[in-house]
């Protein structure tokens, strides 16, 4: 609405002066036409005839004549309200309408347009005078100029010339040229800088945009100016919430910055980018927001980079807590996992399942077969292990041929089925799943506890876990054996090989 009434003014303007220049015209050559003047010589004229067929009636005493032709006259020409033909002494001779009425003149005798007298002489005989009067030209003080036609044509382009003024202007000042409006220099001083910066007026369209904004949108600088800025493809980075309002309208509803607030443009065809936008309002009269600077900051290969560093970290992360061999937890992991698991089940008040598995009679493998045969049992039997177990539980290699399995929230009876149902699967499938140990059977022995047995820490569940496995070893091997309190209490049984537990 303000730039309407700023367009209106200047139109008006523009109309007055374009009057002014025709008025002083006039003034000066003449420009506007005379319109009474050549109504008072036409008039005069025909004044003047009249007056030459009156004189000859005059001459002939036809003073009889003379009236009719009078009432002739007046009857025939509608223009003329009176007539009459006044003698030397001021006698009238012969009237036709009501001339003593409408004759006086409020010129004061001078000759007016409506006012007409022609002297009648016979010879050099000055005889009388014909006065006619016409209709008035105007009626009223405005009549005459709202009847001039030059008043109605300079009324009509005064209207018409503000519209005018004022559409054109309203189109063209959008895409006026920025660099008669924005100094050189400051032109000059945008274009230097590596972000895109544009300068939007109060419809979000650019009245400046420097260099590399026109490279971002590929677009040439000159034509971007009028442009709305949200014009282009403009998305946000994020497909779950996608782009409502733009950041530079809300710092205009706002009246505040909006800044880093990541955008992306896509167009087809062309690889996307990535940006950081900042809006700062522009405030003029009474904290009205007159524009907006948005700069586009390009972050493209900074987060294209930032994320491949993510991917790799990821990766890395994986590496060291994996066994590389299995895919299994490696020791490590597997420790940080335990501990983790017994403090949730003692704050739970929950039973935690410890399993120790070993392949059975393994080296025989590796001398038989050699060792690269040696470590695909072992990632067959990984496999075997992992596919028959939950998402929640864990399994990592523990040793060479030796694994050890959690199950957070299982009771020691259920460890044993669990353990049992692995021990089956191992002796179904492992061997027919690898052809150069034919004729060999690949199986494994299991030791179980639970934490409810009574171990103080996840060290001990461990260690009772792996004194089970060793008389499963014992007592034959492809079996599976629970820790038991009296093996501890008596010392039987106790593995020749003791392991030390800690978490390297
Ligand atoms: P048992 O039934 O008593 O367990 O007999 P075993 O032969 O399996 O005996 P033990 O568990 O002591 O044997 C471990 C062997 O596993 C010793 C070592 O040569 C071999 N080994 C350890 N780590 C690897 C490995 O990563 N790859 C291969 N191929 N062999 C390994
Ligand atoms: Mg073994
Ligand atoms: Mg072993």
């Amino acid at each position: 609405m303000k730039r309407l009434t700023f367009l209106f003014w200047i139109s008006l303007g523009l109309v007055s002066l374009t009057l002014s220049f025709l008025l002083i015209s006039d003034l000066m050559v003449g420009l506007i036409p005379d319109q009474a003047t050549p109504i008072l010589i036409y008039r005069q004229k025909y004044g003047e005839d009249l007056a030459i067929q009156f004189s000859t009636l005059a001459q002939k005493g036809k003073n009889q004549s003379i009236q009719q032709a009078l009432d002739h006259l007046l009857e025939r020409n509608a223009d003329i309200q009176s007539v009459a033909l006044v003698l030397e002494s001021g006698e009238i001779m012969a009237m036709a309408g009501p001339h003593h009425a409408l004759w006086p003149q409020p010129s004061g005798g001078h000759p007016t347009p409506d006012h007409i007298q022609i002297p009648i002489f016979n010879g050099d005989l000055h005889l009388g005078t014909l006065q006619l009067r016409f209709h008035s030209l105007a009626t009223g003080p405005w009549a005459y100029v709202l009847d001039n036609s030059w008043v109605r044509f300079l009324a009509l382009l005064m209207v018409y010339g503000l519209l005018g003024y004022l559409l054109y202007l309203k189109r063209r000042l959008c895409q006026l040229d920025s660099s008669s409006v924005v100094p050189m220099r400051v032109q000059t001083a945008f274009d230097v800088l590596a972000e895109g910066v544009v300068f939007l007026d109060g419809a979000d369209r650019i009245v400046l945009a420097n260099r590399a904004f026109s490279l971002i949108v590929d677009v040439d600088p000159h034509e971007l100016l009028g442009k709305t800025l949200g014009s282009f493809e403009w998305a946000s980075p994020d497909p779950v919430n996608p782009l409502i309002i733009y950041p530079w309208t809300t710092a205009r509803q706002k009246k505040n910055l909006n800044v880093d607030v990541p955008l992306v443009w896509k167009r087809m065809g062309k690889t996307m980018k990535k940006f950081r936008v900042n809006c700062i309002p522009i405030f003029g009269e009474c904290s009205h927001v007159r524009g907006i600077l948005v700069s586009f900051n390009d972050v493209t290969e900074l987060e294209d980079t930032i994320q491949k560093l993510e991917l790799s970290k990821a990766e890395l992360e994986l590496l060291a807590h994996r066994d590389p061999l299995t895919g299994c937890c490696n020791r490590r992991a597997l420790f940080e996992a335990f501990e983790e698991l017994w403090e949730r089940a003692q704050h739970d008040g929950t039973d935690l399942v410890c399993i120790m598995a070993d392949i059975d009679h393994f080296k025989s493998y590796n001398d038989r077969f050699g060792h690269a045969v040696g470590d695909q049992v072992i990632q067959i039997v990984a496999k075997g292990l992992s596919t028959s177990l939950r998402p929640l539980d864990i399994i990592g290699r523990y040793g060479g041929e030796e694994f050890c399995i959690l199950l957070p929230g299982q009771t020691c009876v259920e460890g044993m089925l669990v353990a049992e149902r692995l021990r089956e699967n191992i002796e179904r499938l492992a061997s027919q799943a690898i052809r150069t140990t034919s004729g060999q059977k690949i199986t494994m022995s299991f030791g179980v506890s639970a934490a409810i047995l009574g171990a103080s820490d996840h060290l001990e569940l461990v260690s009772q876990a792996d004194k089970a496995l060793y008389i499963a070893k014992k007592n034959g091997r492809n079996r599976v054996e629970q820790w038991r309190v009296d093996e501890a209490v008596t010392g039987l049984n106790q593995p020749e090989k003791l392991i030390s537990y800690s978490v390297s």
